[in-house]
């Protein structure tokens, strides 16, 4: 018990940091097409007019940046980018190409010590979040997706409750139509010891339908 523990433990840190660096990858790679093709606009752009070739790659580079800035403040609309394309163009020429490259510098270094974080990063916390997910579900063997999905232990109890009324439920109609019990057959008022005891039926009804004419008990309804 203790060993399935730790493997579940060890399963899900393994998990949260694939699903990390699944992500911190998209972003790198999203950022390397961006920045390459902006990069290359940029390079064709300031040969063409005899401008700083490094000042245009670098600033080029930069511009999706912005965008995705742009995304993280939640001003990601098509006004937004215009906006700001206008502005960039307008300020870049006058930023020296130093600070660009700088700037570019920090970016990678964040996306190298983001890449660090996700391995180092302490994940006891995250570990017993999904481990208390789990426990209730009593299932000894992991399943995967179960605590991506707080959903799905919704799911599972909802079903289980249903399952228990859908079992019930026909000993309960009889139940509710009058607080006494009736019989299914001749409707006739019973107490509640002679419904369990007969198959919610009164004693006539089930001996007619048990007990033959001879006076043997059949277990099956049609004899
Ligand atoms: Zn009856």
């Amino acid at each position: 018990m203790e060993v399935d523990n730790e493997q579940n433990k060890t399963k899900i840190k393994n998990d949260l940091i694939a699903k990390d660096l699944n992500d911190l990858l998209k972003a790198l790679i999203i950022f390397l097409l961006a920045g390459g093709l902006c990069g290359y606009i940029g390079y064709i752009y300031s040969k063409d007019n005899n401008l700083n070739v490094t000042h245009g790659i670098i600033f080029g580079i930069l511009f999706p940046l912005g965008v995705s800035l742009l995304e993280l403040i939640n001003c990601n609309n098509f006004f937004c980018f215009i906006l700001y394309t206008i502005v960039y163009l307008a300020v870049v020429d006058f930023i020296p190409t130093f600070v660009g490259i700088i700037i570019l510098l920090l970016v990678i270094g964040m996306f190298i010590i983001d890449f660090i974080y996700i391995e180092k990063q302490d994940r006891t916390k995250e570990i017993e979040e999904h481990l208390n997910y789990n426990k209730g579900t009593s299932t000894n063997t992991f399943d995967n997706n179960k605590y991506f999905e707080e959903e799905s232990i919704g799911k599972y109890n909802s079903t289980k409750v249903e399952g228990s009324l859908t079992d019930n439920s026909e000993k309960d109609y009889y139940k509710q139509e009058a607080e006494e019990f009736e019989c299914e057959v001749c409707f006739k008022k019973i107490s509640e010891e002679e419904y369990e005891l007969y198959d919610g039926m009164c004693e006539d009804c089930f001996m007619d339908v048990h007990i033959d004419n001879d006076g043997n008990y059949h277990d099956e309804e049609l004899f």
